[in-house]
């Protein structure tokens, strides 16, 4: 997606270890203009996908979500990362966090995800794959289906896509990065 890559070519910043900033329009401030066009590329993409459901993960997946849910008029549900005490009929899952470099439960309730549910999957990065892999966990465990995963920016270097794709999971990402060595944006 060219506007995209323009924006993180333009305002993205390199970290160590691997990790692209992206707080300017995407992580902290975020461009609504731009997330729209980001979900109408979304859903061009999973068209021809039978989806009865959004789901992402919170925080920074809620905003596009909430956008491509919007376009579908379909339910977004995000799973949660901290477990709250009125949640009931809860499925757990543990996700690493690699940036964070510990792991995590994230929960999301049986009541708003369950079998029959036909979900697509959104969220803003794909690196190693962790949260994906939990969500997939998440999705099994209610007995829904998992009708394809959709980022925003897929890191190509922390292979969590190939793992995904080899899954057999229908992977979609807007703008892949291929590095980010010497703190330099390589764009596919
Ligand atoms: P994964 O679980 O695929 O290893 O990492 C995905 C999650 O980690 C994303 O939901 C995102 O919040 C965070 N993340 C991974 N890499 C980056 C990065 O380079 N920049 C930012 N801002 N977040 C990242």
């Amino acid at each position: 997606m060219k506007a995209l890559k323009e924006r993180i070519l333009r305002d993205g910043k390199c970290f160590e270890g691997g990790i692209l900033k992206v707080d300017n329009f995407i992580n902290h401030q975020m461009d609504p203009i731009l997330m729209k066009s980001i979900a109408v590329e979304f859903v061009r993409r999973f068209a021809s996908t039978n989806i009865n459901k959004v789901m992402t993960i919170e925080a920074s997946g809620i905003a596009p979500a909430i956008m491509v849910g919007y376009l579908l008029e379909l339910p977004v549900v995000f799973a949660k990362k901290k477990k709250p005490v009125t949640m009931e009929n809860m499925l757990t899952t543990s996700v690493y966090s690699f940036t964070k470099d510990r792991s995590y439960d994230v929960c999301v309730s049986k009541d708003f995800l369950s079998k029959g549910d036909r979900v697509l999957f959104i969220d803003d990065f794909l690196a190693n794959g962790n949260a994906a892999k939990g969500i997939i966990d998440l999705v099994e465990k209610a007995g829904a289906e998992l009708s394809g995963m959709g980022f925003i920016i897929e890191k190509a270097f922390q292979h969590g896509g190939d793992y995904l794709r080899n899954a057999g999971i229908r992977v979609e990402s807007l703008a892949i990065i291929e590095s980010l060595d010497n703190c330099e944006i390589k764009i596919r």
